[in-house]
């Protein structure tokens, strides 16, 4: 049997929550140890340009903030590890975590912070301008600006579908929302706001068939009315999913308490705390709300911080 690893500190995780929490718990002397999962860096390395996160003026790339954040946490000796947690057991008063090389961690504390993973349709010209950065997107508060006075799509029909998309229509000239039901799932406020922006155009029973574009940038989308059978392209110049969040908690299920969704509740509100104590969570992993980087850096801290009491507490 390989030796067990003793650590005061475990954070999983590498987005905007994981490496804040490294750099606070790291000048804290906690020499925390990271493990970045599966997609190093998080959802922002799949983001082109970081403009609102405060002290970038003229913008940052999403994959150089995360190389930034890491040189950060590692200027001050966070150990970064490749790998990822694959099994855990907070049952009792160590944390253990196995990693993917079955590895045994004991830690005292742990930051959570695995974020969530935006969903998208699945369909290859979808995944394709994804990768090329061309126009596909899961956020339009990050990537909205992009198509200032251009034509957009947005898939969904749910609170952030309809958030999004009179967020969108505040900046585009035209946002069409592609429905695959007859009906909204989004609340009435929402749905009536969306109703009533006259540069939003509705299609329920409306799937999406295909992205176009050149090669390099959307230039379209191929839809068909799953009821007429009718099929038409809708011109764009980006093209938006809002189909839900899946959060990264699947390993904490029967440790840690989740909602009906899978995030992460925080045992004590306006507190890092999760119900078992020593276990902190940061980030998109408990918060279905803001999703921002700022508000998981923001939330990263708090961990780190609360932390550091909890150990200071337990005599560490
Ligand atoms: P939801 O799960 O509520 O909605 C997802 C939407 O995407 C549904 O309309 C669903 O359609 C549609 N969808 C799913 N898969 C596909 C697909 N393959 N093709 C086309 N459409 C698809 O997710 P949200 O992110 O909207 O919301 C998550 C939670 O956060 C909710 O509880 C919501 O109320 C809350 N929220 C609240 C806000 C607020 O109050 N301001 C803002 C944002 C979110 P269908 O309806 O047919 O299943």
């Amino acid at each position: 049997m390989s030796e067990i690893e003793k650590v005061n500190c475990l954070i999983i995780g590498s987005g905007p929550a994981g490496f804040t929490a490294a750099i606070y718990a790291a000048r804290a002397d906690m020499k925390p140890v990271l493990y970045q999962g599966m997609q190093p860096g998080g959802q922002l390395t799949t983001t082109n340009e970081v403009e609102n996160f405060p002290g970038y003026p003229d913008g940052i790339s999403g994959p150089e903030m995360m190389v930034q954040l890491e040189a950060q946490a590692k200027r001050f000796e966070t150990d970064v590890r490749y790998g990822f947690i694959t099994k855990v057991d907070f049952t009792g008063p160590i944390h253990k975590c196995w990693t993917e090389e079955n590895k045994e961690i004991h830690a005292t504390t742990v930051i959570i912070s695995t974020g969530a993973s935006a969903k998208y349709l699945g369909l290859e010209s979808e995944q394709k301008y994804l990768q090329l950065g061309g126009g596909v997107s899961a956020c339009a508060v990050c990537d909205g600006f992009f198509y200032r006075g251009q034509e957009t799509v947005i898939v969904g029909a749910g609170d952030s579908a309809c958030e999004e998309a009179h967020y969108l229509s505040k900046l585009c000239t035209k946002v069409t929302m592609l429905v695959r039901r007859d009906e909204f799932r989004a609340s009435k406020i929402m749905t009536d706001r969306v109703k009533n922006t006259p540069n939003i155009e509705i299609l329920f029973n409306t799937d999406t068939v295909e992205v176009l574009g050149d090669g390099n940038v959307v230039t379209g989308t191929h839809v068909k009315n799953s009821k007429t059978g009718e099929e038409r392209t809708i011109p764009c110049t980006g093209f938006f999913v809002a189909i839900g969040h899946q959060p990264n908690t699947d390993i904490f299920k029967g440790f840690i308490d989740l909602d009906e969704t899978g995030y992460i509740k925080y045992a004590q509100p306006g507190t890092s705390k999760t119900n078992v104590a020593g276990v902190f969570v940061a980030g998109d992993a408990a918060d279905k709300t803001y999703r921002q980087a700022i508000t998981a850096a923001g939330t990263g801290c708090m961990a780190a911080l609360d932390a550091e009491r909890y150990m200071a507490a337990m005599g560490h």
